[in-house]
């Protein structure tokens, strides 16, 4: 019996060929493939702008710089998500603020944002945790008014839908990530993506040190014209080893968007079986592409969500728990918040079951048998 994993990575001879090609070619810093990948995301995601990062996070920090978020700012976060999004928001000297989150989704409502935006709030991260959209539509109509930006956190959520389209094609601007443990991967890697041209030529000259000339037309040039560095700006360039991955993953995440719901879909059935599971599902307005597919582990369950994990580790099968509450961390210590009872019995209570591309059957089937029975296993 081999161990199932909570998550594994589907790359292949394609990835292999497609970074071969870059290492021939001499160029593997930022340049063509990065610039076609751009291309190709932001027509998938049905947006006009894609600007490639190093990761999701310096994708935030871009986008909270190109949407005027400055020190001294409020900015509205969920405290349930990996500790990125709020981080971001520090990184421009702005101060997060915690609102709580909705019990089925995960994710930011109007109704759990109202009692937090104030004068000062200048933005709200939005995200779609787990791969679950957020209602955006909701979150702008409240915002908008305000002339509070909404940037959408889609780290989790390439190959979501809301209301029929990509998920962060409504919104401002969004962020995006490739990290392994997400459903498309470049290694590390991430994109910004705006509706607006003047915020993607600004992340373009921010993630390389404001450059008034890119690194890419320098070396093309042979005689390179003279550049001046406009503002104070950071090193967050993608390579072209990285896009070139990205590229072939881009044309895989149909394929493994359907695997992961035809999986979920495994999961629902079985679990709705059992007395005191609750999982994660498609809101009403949109799909998930199940990037984290958690369980809710209820009072009229023979098991806690510690004795659970444990029953799925005997068994050789690694689940996580689910999704921290960044204000418990010991970096976000100092920063008061009110009170988040949603977030903490979330983070408390749920854990993330294993779902990637090449589970098989059978490995799943081991892993309903243990929620189906969790105690008295021999
Ligand atoms: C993974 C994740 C990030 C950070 O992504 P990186 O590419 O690792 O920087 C940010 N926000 C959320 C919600 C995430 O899940």
């Amino acid at each position: 019996m081999s161990r199932v994993n909570v998550m594994q990575p589907w790359l292949g001879e394609e990835e292999v060929a497609a970074v071969s090609e870059v290492i021939r070619s001499g160029w593997v810093a930022q340049g063509p493939r990065v610039a076609a990948f751009e291309d190709a995301f932001a027509a998938s995601m049905q947006v006009p702008h894609a600007v490639a990062t190093s990761s999701c996070t310096t994708a935030l920090h871009l986008a909270l710089l190109v949407a005027g978020v400055r020190a001294g700012d409020e900015v509205v976060v969920p405290s349930f998500s990996f500790i990125a999004t709020a981080n971001a928001a520090r990184y421009v000297g702005a101060r997060p603020v915690f609102a709580d989150v909705d019990p089925v989704t995960g994710n930011l409502t109007p109704a759990t944002l109202a009692p937090v935006l104030g004068p000062r709030t200048r933005a709200v991260v939005a995200v779609d945790q787990g791969g679950v959209p957020v209602d955006l539509a909701a979150v702008r109509a409240l915002c908008d008014p305000l002339g509070v930006v909404v940037v959408e956190d889609a780290a989790c959520a390439a190959g979501s839908t809301y209301r029929d389209r990509p998920v962060g094609a409504g919104a401002d601007v969004a962020a995006w990530s490739f990290h392994p443990r997400k459903v498309l991967t470049t290694g590390e890697g991430g994109m910004l993506t705006t509706t607006h041209r003047d915020w993607a030529e600004r992340a373009r000259r921010l993630r390389e040190h404001a450059m008034s000339v890119s690194a890419a037309e320098r070396h093309t040039s042979v005689l390179a014209p003279p550049e001046e560095y406009l503002e104070l700006a950071y090193n967050y360039r993608m390579t072209d080893l990285q896009a070139a991955v990205g590229l072939v993953q881009l044309g895989r995440l149909p394929a493994v968007v359907e695997r992961r719901r035809t999986l979920a879909a495994g999961y629902a059935k079985a679990v709705a079986a059992v007395e005191g599971l609750r999982l994660v599902q498609d809101p009403p307005y949109g799909t998930s592409n199940f990037q984290s597919c958690w369980v809710e582990v209820l009072p009229g369950y023979p098991a806690d969500r510690e004795g659970l994990l444990r029953a799925l580790a005997e068994a050789d099968v690694s689940a996580r728990r689910g999704i921290m509450a960044t204000h418990r961390q010991p970096a976000y210590a100092h920063v008061e918040t009110g009170p988040l009872p949603v977030t903490e019995r979330l983070s408390d209570h749920t854990l993330i079951l294993p779902l990637f591309h090449q589970l098989t059957d059978s490995e799943q089937s081991r892993v309903v048998d243990v929620l189906a029975r969790p105690a008295g296993r021999s």
